[in-house]
């Protein structure tokens, strides 16, 4: 079976973000860039596929600036067969992101597709819906377990819903993005890194793929969240409930 995985470049999660001086954005420039951290439980959630013997390729993805090569390396030392870089240099809405995954998935013809349920920078949650949709494949998102059953070509999914776990059982091909608790992302090694180096990756040009994907969207500002004031510590339960009651008025 094969699985297509995707990669978003993303600014580090360790990284403090500054936004630009216009607001036009947050400054990308001498700010460490990697994998996004869903992308990279989506990437070892394949090789354990991998390693049970149920996935027999797995194909990295990524649409973004060429500079994502380097993320797509990460995801071929975690164990990714090969890599495909879909480049353009500005970066779609996710509709047009989705639209050009789609297009990477009509030519390479995996049986699953995984996905991180979030990019923690723009923070969208809609690239594997959209998809999906687009694909007109089920899709089992906010994945904490996922176990497939190739003979029965089933993916049954446990989903983390607010209320507590559902578990569906998708056709496949499916869609499935990963959540947090869904696996541990093992740290690529030495070695690892060094094999990556010889992996084949690919690149094909966003322009070339015959995909329109204008947005109809604009961001019109982008703001840094509230400094947070420090806090106080109290010297007792009368003096907390004084506090509650008669400063931040809540009771
Ligand atoms: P989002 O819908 O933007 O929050 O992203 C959800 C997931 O879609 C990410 O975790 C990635 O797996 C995938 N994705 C979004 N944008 C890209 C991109 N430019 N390249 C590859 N994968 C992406």
């Amino acid at each position: 079976m094969k699985v297509l995985v995707t990669v978003k470049r993303v600014v580090d999660h360790n990284v403090k973000v500054r936004v630009k001086s216009g607001h036009s954005g947050v400054e990308l420039d001498n700010v460490k860039m990697s994998i996004n951290p869903f992308c990279e439980i989506a990437v070892e959630e394949a090789v354990r596929l991998k390693e049970k013997g149920i996935a027999t390729e797995i194909v990295a993805v990524s649409v973004g600036p060429a500079a994502a090569q380097e993320q797509l390396r990460t995801a071929l030392a975690i164990g990714a067969d090969r890599a495909i870089l879909v480049e353009t240099a500005q970066m779609p809405g996710a509709l047009g992101v989705a639209k050009l995954i789609k297009a990477v998935v009509e030519r390479e013809a995996p049986q699953l597709v995984l996905l991180g349920k979030q990019a923690i920078d723009s923070d969208n949650n809609q690239t594997g819906q959209m998809l999906a949709a687009l694909l007109n494949w089920p899709q089992g998102t906010f994945a904490s377990a996922a176990e497939v059953d190739v003979a029965a070509q089933r993916v049954t999914v446990t989903r983390e819903v607010d209320g507590g776990l559902q578990t569906v059982s998708l056709r496949l091909p499916a869609v499935v993005t990963a959540d947090l608790r869904l696996n541990e992302p093992r740290y690529a090694t030495l070695p690892s890194i060094m094999k990556a180096k010889k992996k084949p990756l690919e690149t094909l040009a966003a322009s070339a793929m015959g995909v329109a994907v204008e947005t109809s969207l604009e961001t019109l500002r982008v703001e840094p969240p509230a400094e947070r004031k420090g806090g106080v510590k109290v010297t007792s339960v009368a003096q907390l409930v004084d506090k509650l009651k008669n400063e931040a008025k809540v009771i």
